[in-house]
This record gives structure tokens, C-alpha cells and sequence, in this order.
């Protein structure tokens, strides 16, 4: 294991990081230590900047099809090395290893959309826009973009912005999680592979600290986070004051409604994974079910709570069980674990059933991980704090409603807007589900309704604090300025 603190990447160089103070990296399952994380100064952070600024003019002047033949060789270094990096996501986030993979093959397809760049920045040309006059739209890229990311997705989530940045002709500063901050140490190491010229792309580790120089920088022009709520509302409101675009992508909380025409034994086969696939720990994952009738009610929680109770819990890395289809690892801290306990104890002060209690599962061989198995709530009335909260571990509520409408209206009553899914054969009741429920991403008999690289990625409400989405098409909007031209020419005699 090498313990040496990681380095930052900055103008193509690898370098030791002027942090404050190193934070040790933890395997969440076993609770060994397995790197040291510098929390970088301010002023690392603007050497980074400085670098991504000073290669901006060549690199935006860069035809764009030779830009996007960097992506081309990165891609084919990360096909190589898809095992590597899951395994990587598995040993500091704790996920199985079967989620790690589907996470990389997601980032891969984000690399494979953003090679298409030269079609994908086209502008756009109208002539006679008025007498002799065309208009035009030019795509046009606009300079640094920083982005920090959450600890939950360290390799897709960066991945749904920093290839479709510097296709576009940007130049950028990554910060990863704190917390799980070596996958995209070895991502960088195949970004560093492709030769592409210095300061085009740094990495640097740190906490807010790196975050808040990159949102205060003069010469960062925008700013992509993708984390809590609470962090999405502190980074608006940075960047707002800095005159800097931004996108923030938040918590959530997705609810999955069942009809009573619901396929309930697919159902609750395809809701397993939803709620406890990555430990609950999915800005997509399903932690909220409501059932629509006393009958779907009785037979989801009976049938949820029976399949529960078979789910795997224990060290995705052991051999013995690594490649279980329905393993939970950890969640990713001893602090994430108290805050679940709390959010236990507090659905049982409010009233609601324990239905299936994961508090004190034992996993042996690795007694310091930080495991908690599935865990059901039933009885759960709108508005209870285990309703209302974001509780990110693998804890479910369900809850009753009389009707759709009803059904509707709790998750429409919900802060968050993230993602919701309808269970039904009956196409009346899923039009009005697409066309009603707040949220940015429906899912139709589809437990975890995440959109695929080509679609854009992103929620409404509390979940997202700007409008354009992560990925795909959407995302070259953030990166690039649509100027406008409006263009004539007089009769030459
Ligand atoms: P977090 O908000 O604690 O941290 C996210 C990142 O922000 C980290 O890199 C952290 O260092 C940085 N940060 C924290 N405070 C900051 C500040 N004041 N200024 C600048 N940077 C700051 O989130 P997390 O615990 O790492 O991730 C889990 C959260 O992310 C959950 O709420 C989850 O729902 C959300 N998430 C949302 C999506 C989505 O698409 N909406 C996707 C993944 C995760």
C-alpha cells in the first residue's frame, strides 16, 4: 500500500501539493488506511488555475477534431484498465463490485459522447435572418471550468463534465472528494498518458478550501459541484456572487410509486438494487415506496422485506462473496454510519414501523468496516424526518396512498426533485406520472431511472440549482458561450 501523500496534477506535472494538513484515505469496509490526501492551500489551488488559463488560448484555437482525438486515446486506456479502476472504486467507496463496474462503464460512455464533439459543438446559421441580414449561433468555448466532486461516484461523476469541458475547447481543475480521492488519481495517470498539453486538465486534492479558490478565481469562468444540498446552495450563492456560471447538482430523495397493476415479484426483484445497490448511497437511489392500495401496500412491504432479508452484507473485496448479485458493502464513513443510526432512531421516536432493523450486523474479518444492512420502515407518514431527509445509507420508507393522486401529491409535496419511478402496465397512469411528478428523471417499471451518457442527467427542486444538466448534449451548453452573430453586407458597386 503506498501511504505517500497523493500529488496534485498541475501544467503536466506531477507535484508534491502546499496543503495544510494530509487526511488519511479510508477502505470503508475494512477500516484500514489505504492513502494520504493533502488538503491543498489556496494558493496551490490558483497555480492550477493559472496553469489551466495560460493553456487556454492555445488549446481553444485547437481544431476541435484534433482535440477530440485526445479522448480517443484516453478511451482506449480506460477500456484497459476498467477492472483496475472499479476495483479502485470498490476498495475506498465500499460499493460492490458489480456497482463499480457499472460505474465505469457509464464514465466510459461519457468519454465515448464527447468524442463526437465535432458534431456535437456545431452552431447554427440563419440566412435572412431580416433584409440581407443572416444570423448566426457560435458555439464558442469560454475558459477555465473547475469541478468538484462527492464521494459517492469518484470516477462517473467528473466524468460528466470533464471530457465534454475540454472537447469543447476549455481548460480545467478537478477537485475530488476528499473522501474518496484515488480513483481519479489513477484516471489522471491515463489523462497524463494521452500527452495532451500541459494545463489543458489539472487535478488537485483538497477540501472547500480548493473549492472556494476555484469559485473565487477571477479566471475561472465556471463551476460544476455535484454534492449535498447544502453545499449546492453555499456554491450558488458563491458563485452567484462572483458572476461565475455554475451548475450544482444535489440530495434527493426518489420515490418509486406501485400501482396496483404492478408486476409486484418484478417489482420488488427490480427494487432491490434500487434501495440497497451502493449501500443507498446513490443520488438515484430509491428510498422512498409508496404503494398505491391497502392491497399493493400489504404485498410490496411483505414481499421488500422478505427479499431484504436474503441481500448480502460484507467486504465487496472478499473473495467469498465479491461477485454475489445482491451484495451491500459499507457506507462510506463511521460518521455516515452514526448519522443513519440517528435518522433510526428518529423513525422510531415518530411512530413509524421497524419493519427490518440493519443496525448490529456483524461482518467477520472485518470488524471495523462500516456496515449496515438493509433496513425498512413501514407505517411512514408524509412529512416524518425519515420521510423528509435525505438519510444516504441503505434505510427505506414506505408509505400508503389512497389513490395516483394521492401518490402524486406526497412526492410532489417532497424538497427534492431528483428522480421518481411509476410500477404500472397502464399507460393512463404513466402519462400522467411523466407529465406530473416534480422531479428531472422518470423512471416507467425502471428502479433506478439514471439516464443514460447520451440524455441529460439532473433533477429538479432542491436537487439541482441550475438548469442545464450534467452530460450528453446538454452539458456542451455550459461549456461553451452561444454567441450570437447578426451580419450584413452592403451591394458592392
Ligand atoms: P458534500 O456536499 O459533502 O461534498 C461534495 C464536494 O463538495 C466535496 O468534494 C467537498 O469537499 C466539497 N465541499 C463541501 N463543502 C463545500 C463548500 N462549502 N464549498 C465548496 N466545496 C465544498 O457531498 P458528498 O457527501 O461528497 O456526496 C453526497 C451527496 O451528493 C448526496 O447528497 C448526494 O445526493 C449528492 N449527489 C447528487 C448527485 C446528483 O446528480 N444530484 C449525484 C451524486 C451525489
Amino acid at each position: 500500500m503506498d501511504l505517500r501523500p497523493l500529488q496534485n496534477y498541475i501544467a503536466g506535472q506531477w507535484v508534491d501539493a502546499e496543503h495544510s494538513s494530509l487526511l488519511p484515505v479510508e477502505n470503508p469496509s475494512t477500516g484500514a488506511i489505504i492513502g494520504q490526501v493533502p488538503l491543498s492551500t489556496s494558493a496551490e489551488t490558483h497555480r492550477a488555475i493559472e496553469a489551466a488559463a495560460g493553456a487556454f488560448p492555445g488549446w481553444s484555437r485547437t481544431p476541435v477534431a484534433r482535440r477530440a482525438q485526445y479522448l480517443f486515446a484516453l478511451l482506449e486506456l480506460l477500456r484497459k484498465s476498467e477492472e483496475e479502476i472499479a476495483r479502485s472504486i470498490t476498495e475506498e467507496n465500499g460499493k460492490s463490485l458489480t456497482d463499480a463496474r457499472a460505474e465505469v462503464k457509464r464514465l466510459v460512455e461519457n468519454c465515448e459522447v464527447a468524442c463526437g464533439m465535432p458534431v456535437l459543438q456545431q452552431g447554427a446559421k440563419l440566412i435572412g435572418a431580416s433584409d440581407g441580414i443572416d444570423g448566426e449561433v457560435l458555439r464558442l468555448p469560454i475558459g477555465v471550468f473547475g469541478m468538484i466532486a462527492p464521494f459517492n461516484f469518484p470516477g462517473m461523476v467528473p466524468f460528466w463534465f470533464l471530457p465534454y469541458a475540454i472537447a469543447a475547447g476549455n481548460t480545467y481543475v478537478l477537485k475530488p472528494s476528499e473522501q474518496t480521492p484515488l480513483t481519479m488519481q489513477r484516471i489522471a495517470r491515463l489523462i497524463a498518458q494521452t500527452n495532451l498539453p500541459p494545463g489543458v486538465f489539472n487535478l488537485v486534492h483538497g477540501d472547500r478550501t480548493v473549492g472556494e479558490a476555484l469559485m473565487d478565481h477571477p479566471q475561472v469562468k465556471g463551476l460544476s459541484l455535484v454534492g449535498s444540498t447544502r453545499t449546492c446552495q453555499a456554491v450558488a450563492e458563491r458563485c452567484t456572487r462572483n458572476r461565475k456560471r455554475f451548475q450544482a447538482m444535489g440530495g434527493a430523495k426518489n420515490h418509486l410509486v406501485v400501482m396496483p397493476d404492478a408486476r409486484v415479484e418484478e417489482v420488488v426483484r427490480n427494487l432491490l438494487s434500487s434501495c440497497f445497490g451502493c449501500a443507498g448511497q446513490r443520488c438515484m437511489a430509491a428510498s422512498a415506496i409508496v404503494a398505491v392500495g391497502d392491497a399493493t401496500y400489504d404485498a410490496v412491504c411483505q414481499r421488500l422485506i422478505e427479499a431484504a432479508r436474503r441481500v448480502i452484507v460484507g467486504n465487496p473485496l472478499d473473495p467469498a462473496v465479491a461477485e454475489e448479485p445482491m451484495l451491500m458493502g459499507p457506507v462510506i464513513s463511521a460518521k455516515a454510519l452514526a448519522f443513519v443510526h440517528q435518522m433510526i432512531d428518529t423513525g422510531v421516536r415518530e411512530g413509524a414501523q421497524l419493519a427490518l432493523d440493519g443496525r448490529g450486523v456483524r461482518v467477520a474479518g472485518a470488524e471495523k468496516g462500516h456496515f449496515i444492512g438493509p433496513t425498512i420502515f413501514t407505517g411512514v407518514k408524509p412529512g416524518m424526518a425519515i420521510h423528509s431527509t435525505e438519510i444516504f445509507g441503505p434505510v427505506v420508507v414506505v408509505l400508503r396512498a389512497g389513490s395516483f393522486d394521492e401518490a402524486v401529491s406526497i412526492l410532489n409535496g417532497h424538497a427534492y426533485g431528483n428522480g421518481a419511478s411509476i410500477y404500472s402496465q397502464n399507460g393512463y397512469w404513466v402519462r400522467r406520472f411523466k407529465l406530473e411528478v416534480e422531479c428531472g428523471m422518470i423512471g416507467v417499471n425502471v428502479g433506478i431511472p439514471a439516464p443514460v451518457a447520451h440524455m441529460p442527467f439532473g433533477g429538479m427542486k432542491a436537487s439541482q440549482f441550475s438548469q442545464i444538466k450534467a452530460q450528453g448534449r446538454a452539458v456542451i451548453d455550459f461549456f461553451t458561450e452561444p454567441k450570437v452573430i447578426t451580419e450584413r453586407y452592403w451591394t458592392e458597386t
